[in-house]
């Protein structure tokens, strides 16, 4: 996806735009930020950039130009199947390893082999071993021509400080309810639903995308407030769970929608007035739903989705894993 179609990070794509269009790109960059904002997607975009066959000049809001996104260099860059730009991630480990970075190395040090520009994204960096980091620095210090090196990291400190040094850092915001919108309406949701789902998201896409309301049976709208609504009646309770609990994707869209929702009762309760990320629509709602609940049941509330979030990691009937967990939040409510 090209500069442009990138949603809510106008600042780091700005200095990357500006960068390349005055020749003075970094050798290394490491994006940094929250999960899920689009740090990865903006590296492909400057992969894009950099190798277009044919760039298109920047509209009106942007003078810098842009990547096309229809070439035979961007489709293949998209597709992952471009052979100058390459992606460095976890395998069946959940670490980036040594014989990764001397595939790397290896692959660095030669020509390009049709792109202008050979683009190495490392996502996420920070899963480097020591062995691996320390091979990575050694690329990263004698670095071919034409070569520029992507790290993407929620854990820009967890870096070693020499690969740090020799990084431009570009750092990522978390996402704004508008852009959230826009990228759920592109994935094809019903603007009512994409609004609700990006107020309650944390500024993460991928967050935002596991409220789809195909997934969850029913619009995410007013989940939170049936679920609490609930809670007070055991009968009602158990049509919850039923409903909740109906296969595995059901309940992890739920549990995202109510861990939010737990997640901002928290806030409305620590901050007086304005807290980033809760809009006052949202915080109402919040309170009216949660009453005169104390914080202690509301984190409990808050750990029994955890429970039920690991159950279902440790393979626990959805049905069951969810009948448990309203059980234990009903507890918290009704019995403190
Ligand atoms: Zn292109």
């Amino acid at each position: 996806m090209p500069f442009r179609e990138i949603c809510g990070q106008e600042r780091a794509v700005g200095v990357l735009r500006r960068a390349w269009a005055g020749g003075r790109l970094a050798q290394a960059y490491c994006f940094t930020g929250p999960p899920s904002v689009g740090k990865r997607t903006t590296a492909v975009a400057l992969a894009q950039a950099v190798n277009c066959l044919s760039p298109v000049p920047g509209d009106a809001g942007s003078l810098t130009p842009d990547a096309c996104g229809t070439c035979r260099a961007c489709t293949r860059i998209a597709a992952g199947q471009h052979p100058d730009v390459g992606l460095v991630a976890p395998e069946e480990k959940t670490v980036i390893t040594i014989d990764q970075i001397r595939a790397l190395a290896a692959r660095a040090s030669l020509r390009a082999y049709e792109g202008s520009v050979k683009v190495w994204i490392l996502d996420p960096a920070h899963e480097m071993q020591e062995p691996a980091a320390n091979a990575f620095l050694k690329t990263l210090e004698e670095p071919a021509a034409g070569t520029l090196f992507v790290l993407v990291t929620t854990a820009f400190s967890a870096l070693l400080p020499t690969i740090r040094s020799r990084c431009q850092e570009v750092r990522f915001a978390v996402l704004g309810e508008a852009p959230l919108r826009t990228i759920l309406e592109r994935h094809g949701w019903r603007a009512e639903d994409a609004a609700a789902a990006a107020a309650m998201a944390g500024g993460r896409a991928e967050r935002a995308l596991a409220l789809e309301p195909d997934r969850l049976g029913a619009a995410p709208v007013r989940l939170a407030e049936e679920v609490w609504g609930s809670l007070g009646s055991l009968p009602a309770l158990l049509d919850q769970a039923e409903r909740l609990g109906k296969d595995r994707a059901a309940l992890e869209s739920a549990l995202e929608i109510l861990s939010a929702f737990a997640r901002d009762a928290v806030v409305a309760r620590f901050a007086s007035e304005e807290a980033p990320g809760l809009s006052a629509e949202r915080r109402a709602l919040v309170e009216r739903t949660v009453g005169d609940t104390t914080l202690a049941a509301i984190l409990r509330v808050h750990a029994a989705h955890r429970e039920a979030r690991q159950a279902l990691a440790w393979r626990a009937q959805p049905r069951l894993a969810a009948e448990r967990m309203l059980l234990k939040m009903r507890e918290a409510v009704w019995h403190e």
